[in-house]
């Protein structure tokens, strides 16, 4: 459960960590507040590396859940925006919490779902689709994208792998399957602990 947003909103400005913490994306998982979904510091990396922020520049992040990959974009270049469109109302407040935390309050968050809440959005230069991938949301993404805007989708399931294996077909882009381990306890012993692996496209128009 999230505390009250001005609960979160006390501690955060008393705790004046964001302006010391690195602007390269890839910060730690611990620095955010997530219920798990979140995007994971290596993929997250990886993720922003390809949207290029840029000064000035505008994301839509879309299924932003609790924001890491817009505070990452927002944090990684001057006066660079983000919108996140998210739609569980738990999960905004984490990304409102996070923001604020991470020295970006600006970041927007839009209650809706995709395609339908892309519509009257001011065009970006990149976006992220880190949730509710399907043609309908690549096809309106895609033809609001500004021109050498920067596109980046990840997905985690086999049916959203195969809509980003057939857009590729179409539209060309890299693919690439990025699979995280990371080393845990195993009894008193040490294993490799594997993340699910995530299938990423990404193209510039
Ligand atoms: N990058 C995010 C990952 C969130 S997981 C982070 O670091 O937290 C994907 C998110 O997509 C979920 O929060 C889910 O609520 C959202 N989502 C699913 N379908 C959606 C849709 N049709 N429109 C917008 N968001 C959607």
């Amino acid at each position: 459960t999230v505390p009250a947003f001005n609960t979160l909103a006390v501690e955060c400005v008393a705790a004046p960590d964001a302006a010391l913490l690195p602007r390269v994306p890839g910060l730690a998982d611990d620095l955010f507040q997530s219920d798990g979904t979140m995007t994971k510091q290596e993929v997250r990396a990886a993720t922003v590396a390809k949207l290029m922020p840029m000064r000035g520049a505008l994301l839509w992040d879309i299924g932003s859940g609790c924001g890491s990959v817009a505070i990452e974009w927002m944090r990684a270049a001057r006066y660079a925006r983000a919108v996140g469109i998210e739609p569980r109302a738990d999960r905004r407040a984490m990304a409102a919490a996070n923001a604020l935390a991470l020295g970006v309050p600006k970041l927007e968050l839009i209650d809706g779902t995709v395609p339908e809440a892309l519509d009257g959005l001011a065009p970006p230069d990149a976006i992220f689709i880190g949730g509710g991938l399907s043609v309908q949301t690549f096809d309106a993404a895609w033809a609001a994208l500004r021109p050498l805007g920067r596109l980046v989708a990840n997905a985690v399931t086999l049916e959203s792998e195969a809509v980003l294996i057939a857009l590729q077909k179409e539209y060309g882009g890299d693919l690439v399957k990025l699979s995280v381990h990371r080393a845990e306890p195993v009894g008193s012993m040490t294993g490799w602990r594997p993340s699910m692996p995530v299938t990423q496209w990404s193209l510039v128009k």
